[in-house]
Formats: structure tokens, C-alpha cells, sequence
């Protein structure tokens, strides 16, 4: 569909730290993998901005015509407390604290994945698979890496040997940090681990009597680390090697030096070609997480529900809010961001109706749309530059409304290409949505109206209009609640 210019794309690649062309492994179709979530609590906007920075990479490829398998997990078993193998299961805990079933936790969150996601209108991946529904091709990857050398048995858990690795291989080599430094800063732990050395991780671990979570193996009852899951269904789906692998920036390391040293183990390649890294969304400054208590709910935001926003703000004012920034950069989350972001959508979304409203005439007069066109382009084939990209359009709204003051003209031809333009990037590639905005303050004040109308009657003692008013609505599906200081309304 595009001419092959605006295909000159280019992704920073976290292995190489440069920016790199893009060519996919066939052609035309592109292999994704991106981690998913663990399932154990609410999303947080953090998380949220993660995947919405994947998001806008899939759509973009789809954009430019690729083919996309997009695969997500969803990590429902294996990811400990703490990220060095030990600590009780994060979904068994939540089970154990809510006196429920591990698969109720899992149920409960993925909903509330979904739906946050929903609302963030981000397109579904094309695969989510899930570790537990993956146990079988994980016992058989742990048997590979096994059977190449590269892990070892002990008491019914199987360790991956980083030292062995490391002598045909660089472990490090993702995050940039070398064994050497790892081993020197590491405490003794005098015997106190199974593994051979404190850089091992575990591959598959042996349940111990309380860990509800267990699954039958050569190796007995357990349950597998954590990078496994992600290795095995990149691998089933994507095959030994794919474009690109995604994730959070805190992923690279362990998580995804582990993933490329399981893969190397066992198929002696680099498991991707194009490593992403998302950057951090912060709240006061520091990292939005989980267990720190420092981060904001979606639906915090959306109902204004919280001590940080002065007032609710919409899923797509959120989203634009984040597409303001690069992924590669951190971003701050505050209300003064939100609310100039709130102001900026606005005025996009104005420019883009008032586009429709436009004269045209013989000549477009200080508007080189070919130019700009480009431009837009190639923002996003500069690794996605999502910021760039909403200044351009900016430039396109203050073009229209010059058009709209008399200041410069436009032909027919030239305004159907700009609206095209403008709304592929808009609505298809950032995935902002037209949203309640000014409609609905208009159906809301229309709907007091209606409400004050009601109540005069009634207090005019006139119930045939007011009973008309309450039942014309019921019929539409708004229904009025009549309350001791006022009238409100709910939506059926
Ligand atoms: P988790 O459920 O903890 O595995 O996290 C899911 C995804 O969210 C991972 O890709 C993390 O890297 C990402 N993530 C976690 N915290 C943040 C944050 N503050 N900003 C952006 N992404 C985050
Ligand atoms: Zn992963």
C-alpha cells in the first residue's frame, strides 16, 4: 500500500545501542514478541504505558503493510517475589492472601488486563499465550538445555550453568554487564544455594510441600522459572528466531539476558534480531510499580478518583499524554502534564473537524503537502518518534485554520489528501479515538435542561409533562433518579 521511501524504517536495537534498518526475516511479515503481564494485581499506568508503546510499533508495521504475528503472554505461573529465584509464587501469595483459587487470581487480573487495555483502545495481540497452558513445551525446553550441556540437576530443580555459557557465549551482552563485575559484587552465600554459582537461575524448581502451583516433570513435582515460559512460546510460535522482542527497560535484565542465553543454548542463535526496551513511566520521579505503592490506577484516572488529578481524564487524553513522549524517554506522570495534554488533544481533534468544514479553492497557497507528508513519515521510520510525529500534525492544524481565516487556500484534491493523511496517523497508527469530548458536554447540558424542565412541572404540579419527560427518557434508555437535593440521571 505505501511507496517503499516511507518503509525506510529504523529501530534502536537495546543489543547493538544503535539505530538499525529494519528488515524482517520474511519479507513481508514480521515476528513479535512482547511480555506480558503477570497476573496478580491491577494493572498500573505504568504497565499500561508499556503496552501502549508496543502498541503504536504494531500498528505502524501493519501501517506500512506488514504481515504481524504479534504473541503476549501472560505470565499466570513461574515469576517469584524477587526476581533471583526466590520468594513464594506472586499468584500462589495473592491466592494464599485472598483465600482463593491461584486460577481465580489469574481469571480476575487477565479480565482487568483486558478491559484496562480496552479502554485504551490498544489492538488485541495476535497470540496470548499463557504459561500454564505451556507447560509441556517448557519441561521440553529444560530437557534441551539439559541435554546441550548448559544446566544441571539438583534435588528435583535444574539450574542454567551462566559460567558454561559464558565460555562460548557473552551472558551480559543485552544489558551490558559482564560476569566478571556480577561474580566480584556478589555475597558468598557459603553453601546456602543449590546452584553451582549465585548467577545461575533456575530452569525448573522443585515445589516445596506449600507450593500450591506444581506440575509433574523427570525431575518430580514443580513448576518453571520464570524466562522459561517466554523462550518456549516465542519459540513455538515465532520459531528459534524472530524480529522483535519487546518489554519494559527493568526487563533487560534478568529476564531477557536469560531468555537469549536459554535460546543460544539450545538452537545457537541470537533468539531476536531487534531487542526493544519501553522506558519508565514515573510518579514523583520514581518508577511507577507495583510493590512500592508508588503508581496510579487506570480507572483512578478515568473516574478522578485519586489525591494526584484535580478532575477525571479520558482514556485517549491518557494515551495522547504518553504518544507526547518518545518510548525510549522516562515520562513523569502529573496533572499539569495531563492537563496541557488534555488541551493539546483538544485542539487536534478541533482541527481535524474543522477540515471537514473548509472551503476550497483553485491553489494551495503555503501548504507543501507531499513535503509534510514525508515528514510525518518519517518520524515514525526514526524508531517511532511518536512526538515528532503530533508536531507535524500540529503544523496541519495550523494550516487548516489559516485556511479557515482566509490566509491560505487549498484545492479539493489537496484537502481530501490531507484528510486522509491526518487520519491514518491519527485514528490508525496512534490510536487516539474521537472520544465523548464535546458531543456529550452538549447532550449532558441538553439533559438538565430537560431535568429542570421536569422539575418545574412537577412543582407546577403539571404530571403530565413531567411523567412524559421521565418516561420519553426511560424509553431512550437514560433513567432519572430523583434525589433529596437533586435529580440525577444513569444510563441503562
Ligand atoms: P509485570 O506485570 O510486572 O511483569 O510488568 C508488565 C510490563 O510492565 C513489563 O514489560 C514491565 O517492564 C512494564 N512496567 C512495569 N513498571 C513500569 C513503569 N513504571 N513504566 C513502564 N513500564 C513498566
Ligand atoms: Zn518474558
Amino acid at each position: 500500500m505505501s511507496p517503499i521511501a516511507e518503509r525506510q524504517l529504523y529501530i534502536y536495537n537495546s543489543l547493538s545501542g544503535l539505530k538499525e534498518i529494519f528488515n524482517p526475516i520474511n519479507n513481508n511479515k514480521v515476528g513479535m514478541y512482547v511480555c506480558g503481564p503477570t497476573v496478580y494485581n491491577n494493572v498500573h499506568l505504568g504497565n499500561c504505558r508499556t503496552f501502549i508503546s508496543f502498541d503504536i510499533i504494531f500498528r505502524y508495521l501493519k501501517h506500512l503493510g506488514y504481515k504481524v504475528r504479534y504473541v503476549r503472554n501472560i505470565t499466570d505461573a513461574g515469576h517469584l517475589e524477587n526476581d533471583a529465584d526466590e520468594g513464594e509464587d506472586r499468584i500462589a501469595k495473592k491466592a494464599r492472601i485472598e483465600e482463593i483459587e491461584p486460577m481465580e487470581v489469574v481469571q480476575k487480573y487477565t479480565v482487568d488486563f483486558h478491559k484496562t487495555l480496552a479502554k485504551f483502545n490498544t489492538l488485541p495481540p495476535s497470540i496470548e499465550p499463557t504459561a500454564t497452558g505451556h507447560i509441556v513445551e517448557q519441561i521440553e525446553l529444560v530437557k534441551q538445555i539439559l541435554d546441550a550441556g548448559f544446566a544441571y540437576e539438583v534435588e528435583g530443580s535444574v539450574y542454567f550453568d551462566v559460567l558454561k555459557f559464558n565460555e562460548s557465549s557473552t551472558y551480559g551482552k543485552l544489558s551490558g554487564r559482564k560476569l566478571e563485575d556480577m561474580i566480584h559484587n556478589t555475597r558468598e552465600t557459603s553453601g546456602q544455594s543449590e546452584k553451582r554459582n549465585p548467577q545461575d537461575f533456575a530452569l525448573w524448581k522443585k515445589a516445596q510441600p506449600e507450593h500450591i502451583m506444581r506440575w509433574p516433570s523427570p525431575w518430580g513435582n514443580g513448576f518453571p522459572g520464570w524466562h522459561l515460559e517466554c523462550t518456549a512460546m516465542s519459540t513455538k510460535y515465532l520459531g528459534k528466531q524472530f524480529d522483535i522482542h519487546g518489554g519494559g527497560m527493568d526487563l533487560k535484565f534478568p529476564h531477557h539476558e536469560c531468555e537469549i542465553a536459554q535460546g543460544e543454548a539450545v538452537s545457537n542463535c541470537s533468539p531476536a534480531n531487534y531487542w526493544v526496551h519501553a522506558n519508565m513511566l514515573t510518579l514523583n520521579g520514581k518508577k511507577m510499580a507495583k510493590s512500592t505503592g508508588n503508581n496510579i490506577l487506570p480507572d483512578e484516572i478515568f473516574s478522578g478518583e485519586n489525591e494526584i488529578m484535580e478532575r477525571p481524564f479520558s482514556p485517549t487524553v491518557t494515551r495522547f499524554f504518553m504518544l507526547q513522549a518518545h518510548y525510549r524517554s522516562v515520562l513523569d506522570f502529573s496533572n499539569d502534564a495531563m492537563l496541557a495534554s488534555e488541551k493539546g488533544f483538544s485542539k487536534l481533534m478541533q482541527g481535524l473537524s474543522l477540515l471537514d468544514t473548509l472551503d476550497t479553492a483553485k491553489e494551495t497557497t503555503g501548504f507543501d503537502l507531499a513535503e509534510w507528508r514525508k515528514k510525518c513519515y518519517n518520524a515514525m521510520n526514526d524508531d517511532f518518534n511518536t512526538p515528532i510525529l503530533i508536531a507535524n500534525l500540529f503544523d496541519a492544524v495550523k494550516f487548516a485554520q489559516y485556511v479557515n481565516d482566509g490566509r491560505k487556500s487549498i484545492t479539493k484534491e489537496d484537502l481530501n489528501a490531507l484528510q486522509t493523511t491526518l487520519h491514518n496517523f491519527v485514528y490508525d497508527v496512534l490510536g487516539l479515538t474521537k472520544e465523548e469530548q464535546e458531543g456529550d458536554h452538549y447532550l449532558e447540558d441538553a439533559l438538565q435542561l430537560l431535568i429542570e424542565l421536569r422539575n418545574d412541572a412537577r412543582k407546577r404540579k403539571d404530571f403530565a409533562t413531567s411523567d412524559k419527560i421521565r418516561d420519553e427518557l426511560s424509553k431512550a434508555g437514560i433513567v432519572l433518579q430523583d434525589g433529596p437535593q437533586e435529580t440525577t440521571f444513569t444510563l441503562k
